[in-house]
């Protein structure tokens, strides 16, 4: 793969985990010199300019190689580069710790009180069994979707559920099929639970909008406050150990937030009194294979949660 190549891909899945922040420690000086076209690697100074000559607050070129910022100016391909902020090669203060239990991770968003329950006799409160819930999903018409939609896709799993996985509204494949997660993004959730030695009955999967929306657009908030009862019901009746939310939209539907997933990710949070952790949604995965080894360190913290007593409420 060129430097261009390389460039793009790496704003691509930038953008795509919500970022909006640029810090290329990921790309080799050269390959950005390339990209920029500025002189070859070979004209380029051996050091960095001394002391004297960085801007006011530049520090000092890291023991890797000069800091990119300032090779960059000195060849005048970033003329306006800010004054560099220095970039910790030390995992970020909320990576999950490699060993060790949940507990030693970062604490995250906290959503609702643990002894509180989030219903207290609104509509929804009768539906005593997750095919209650079912029923009344497919016979719902708070907003437009089912009127487009083939079928309601409610959720399945086991009602003893350990883990509740969530994610954000059913596809294609999913709306001919009834079912959440059975396209190619579902196929790669069902081996990525395997690879925490969970089957896909061990687990209860739902997605927060329970119809399609056309065209797979984005949920209308709207739709996400129509069918948000829903999935607080589901959750409320299965009690589950964990919460694995996949994807952006699932992570701040739960955490109420705008927070980018990669600000999510590697921490703590508690819904109602439940670990929630937040990973990367699988079919974000098919288009970037390089958040596997993340989602893969996210998915090994529930196997611990679920394997441990310590994230209970
Ligand atoms: N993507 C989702 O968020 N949910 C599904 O059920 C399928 C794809």
């Amino acid at each position: 793969m060129n430097g261009k190549d390389l460039l793009r891909r790496y704003l691509e899945q930038r953008r795509e985990a919500g970022e909006h922040d640029l810090v290329l420690d990921q790309m080799s000086v050269a390959d950005a010199l390339r990209v920029l076209g500025a002189r070859s690697a070979d004209a380029l100074p051996a050091a960095a300019a001394p002391a004297e000559e960085r801007p006011a607050g530049a520090s000092a070129p890291s023991a890797g190689g000069p800091d990119w910022r300032e090779v960059l100016r000195s060849t005048g391909a970033a003329p306006d580069v800010p004054a560099p902020v220095p970039v910790s090669r030390e995992p970020r203060p909320s990576a999950p710790a490699k060993q060790g239990t949940p507990s030693a991770l970062p604490a995250g968003i906290v959503v609702g009180a643990p002894d509180r329950g989030l219903f207290s006799g609104g509509a929804l409160a009768g539906l005593e069994t997750l095919e209650a819930v079912a029923a009344s999903v497919a016979a719902c018409t708070q907003c437009p979707l089912h009127k487009t939609a083939l079928n309601p896709v409610p959720g399945a799993g086991s009602p003893n559920a350990g883990l509740m996985i969530v994610g954000e509204a059913p596809g294609a494949t999913e709306d001919e099929q009834g079912l959440p997660f059975v396209g190619a993004a579902g196929q790669l959730l069902t081996k990525i639970l395997a690879a925490v030695n969970l089957t896909r009955d061990d687990v209860f999967i739902c997605n927060v909008l329970k119809h399609r929306p056309p065209g797979n657009r984005n949920p209308a908030p709207d739709e996400v406050t129509a069918c948000t009862p829903y999935l607080i019901r589901q959750f409320e009746l299965i009690r589950p150990r964990a919460i694995l939310a996949l994807g952006s939209f699932a992570s701040q539907t739960l955490l109420e937030t705008k927070l980018a997933i990669g600000k999510l990710r590697g921490q703590l949070h508690k819904y109602h009194g439940v670990p929630l952790i937040v990973t990367y949604h699988p079919a974000a995965l098919l288009r970037n294979p390089s958040w596997k080894r993340p989602t893969w360190e996210d998915v090994q913290l529930v196997r611990r949660i679920l394997d441990s007593a310590l994230g209970e409420p």
